[in-house]
């Protein structure tokens, strides 16, 4: 793997290393297996892999399972697959949940301590309590409960005697703090609800801000990194490594969250989508997640490429979907077979070319890496060309197929244009055209110039394909603004209705043995990929990746 360029999280590394205050780098990715990971998940896994990587360190996957509600087996196995794709391996595979009862034991130590106490507000009015930015909070009566009640009224919780809401643990740090997430915060809450991994042995489950530091320090974890919506709660993370008296002192240090343009990314969003049948499933190809990136044609190193590029800064802005679609044309460009698909079918008879023969005609596998060899395409009396390369009345410029216009078919001869038939309805359904022998493609032909090359593919031996075409899922801001009372609008209002284009053509026939997730260029149509899903046997499905162009510059 290529280095991570210097960035301020591998200065800290390097700097700890130096000095002496840590002797090897430990990083976790930490995911909650409450849905499939996006692009963002993957600039942390990047970041956490790599950085260790880079010290020869270690990092761990660790499942941030804490919270009973929404955690599924379908997401743990996803995410350790998407990880693996991604193209790392975890040095080991935890699970926060195994570590309640550590966690428990600490919350007893805090009480016995006097830092922490059990409360019989509601939730309402701890928030209330809480006061604001410019209001110091209230301490509750409970705060001044004695360590002896704070410790059985804990181990009632635990033992299930309160029902959901009734009590909850919190610190007891500082109700006057300039940051709010130091005025006395949940530490544990009561949801009687049986758990993915420890079935019903608690009832009682930690808040995210006392488990994940914890988990941290069990881990020996020494630099946690995470994204900057989590900067306030740094102080609270220290509190509770410390005062929890861990043996280790991990090191929070946060970055900012990648977001692409167009799309949308936040697990709840995504959830909606699939849940509401608006999409094909969590890997629908135009979801940022990382399934539905690896089904439309993404690759592992296009992926990393692109998060490589965006760098480690702290900035939270979105990033053009177009720098991504860089990344997968500069991977695919000497790897993808070249080959030729029609996508909206117009039948071409030519006419001088002699009834019931056919040759085979040969073209490169891909021009820029000859290495990959050559093909055979075969060529016969009809083939098709794509609507759009004929026109009966053209505009001034237009170099394709109109009547008396010759071109040149990619790979075979020059055809011109003698005739057309329309249906009833008007529409050009099949050209006549004648070629001329002497202008074989390789045939060092000079005789005479054509404006246009198309393709092609022959009608009586060829596959039939379906191809799918991808458009944003989700409208432009500038859209967006013109929609009247915007604010009470949300993300569903602004789908695309035109993500979607599913249509029914031919690709070469020499395009057999396609495995799922086969990757071509076809000419003049972009890069395409095999739909894994859809696939069977002999009926083809392609998901466009990308288109060829594009007037993205790095
Ligand atoms: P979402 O907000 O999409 O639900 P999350 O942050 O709740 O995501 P987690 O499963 O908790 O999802 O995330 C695991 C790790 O991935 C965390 O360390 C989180 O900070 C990081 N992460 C999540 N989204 C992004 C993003 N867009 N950019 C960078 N890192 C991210
Ligand atoms: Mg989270
Ligand atoms: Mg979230």
């Amino acid at each position: 793997n290529k280095e991570t360029s210097s960035n301020f999280i591998k200065t800290i590394m390097e700097e700890d290393l130096r000095s002496g205050k840590r002797d090897a780098i430990v990083t976790r990715f930490p995911p909650e297996p409450n849905g499939y990971l996006h692009i963002g998940h993957a600039k942390s896994i990047f970041i956490n892999f790599e950085l260790a990587d880079q010290f020869n360190g270690r990092t761990n996957l660790r499942f941030d399972d804490t919270n009973p509600l929404k955690e599924d087996q379908e997401f743990v196995d996803s995410i350790k697959e998407d990880v693996k794709w991604l193209g790392y391996d975890w040095e080991e595979l935890h699970y926060a949940s195994n570590y309640f009862e550590e966690m428990y034991l600490r919350a007893v130590l805090l009480i016995k301590k006097g830092l922490a106490y059990v409360e019989d507000l509601s939730i309402e009015e701890i928030r209330e309590y809480r006061g604001t930015l410019t209001e110091p909070g209230k301490e509750s009566p409970s705060r001044s409960r004695s360590v002896e009640e704070n410790l059985d009224l804990f181990e009632r919780m635990k033992n299930g005697e309160f029902g959901n809401g009734e009590k909850v643990l919190r610190a007891k740090i500082d109700m006057t703090s300039g940051n709010m997430n130091m005025r006395d915060p949940v530490l544990y809450r009561i949801s009687h609800t049986t758990h993915h991994n420890t079935g019903d042995t608690w009832c009682i489950y930690p808040m995210y801000a006392f488990a994940h530091p914890l988990e941290d320090a069990i881990e020996g974890v020494t630099h946690s990194l995470c994204t900057t919506e989590f900067e306030e709660q740094r102080p609270l993370y220290n509190w509770v490594v410390e005062n929890a008296e861990m043996d280790t002192q991990p090191q929070q240090i946060e970055f900012g969250r990648l977001n692409l343009t167009n799309t949308v990314m936040s697990k709840r969003k995504l959830k909606q989508l699939v849940e509401e049948n608006v999409i094909d499933g969590w890997d629908d190809p135009r979801l940022p997640t990382i399934s539905g990136l690896r089904r439309r044609g993404f690759t592992p190193e296009s992926i990393r490429n692109f998060i490589r590029e965006t760098g480690v800064s702290k900035g939270n802005g979105a990033v053009d979907k177009q720098m991504l679609d860089h990344f997968i044309r500069e991977d695919l460009k000497l790897k993808a077979p070249r080959t030729m698909s029609v996508i909206r079918p117009l039948k071409v008879v030519i006419t001088n070319y002699p009834e019931g023969e056919s040759e085979m005609l040969g073209a490169e596998v891909n021009p820029e890496n000859p290495e990959m060899g050559t093909r055979q395409i075969p060529f016969s009396r009809e083939i098709y060309i794509e609507q759009e390369d004929f026109m009966e009345d053209p505009p001034k410029k237009y170099h394709r197929l109109y009547p008396g216009n010759e071109v040149r078919l990619k790979h075979a001869y020059f055809i011109k244009c003698e005739d057309f038939v329309k249906d009833e309805n008007g529409n050009v359904v099949e050209l006549h055209c004648t070629y001329d022998p002497e202008t074989k493609s390789g045939s060092g032909f000079t005789g005479r110039k054509v404006k246009g090359t198309i393709h092609w593919v022959d009608a009586n031996d060829s596959k039939p394909a379906q191809f799918r075409l991808y458009d944003s899922l989700i409208l432009d801001a500038e859209d967006e603004e013109d929609v009247d009372d915007a604010q009470e609008k949300t993300f569903m209002d602004y789908i695309n209705p035109n993500s979607l284009e599913v249509l029914d053509g031919f690709v070469e026939s020499n395009m057999t043995g396609l495995k799922p997730n086969d990757k071509f260029q076809f000419f003049r149509h972009g890069y395409f990929n095999v739909d894994p899903k859809y696939t069977k046997g002999d009926d083809l499905v392609f998901n466009r990746i990308v288109s060829l162009k594009s007037s993205f510059k790095l």
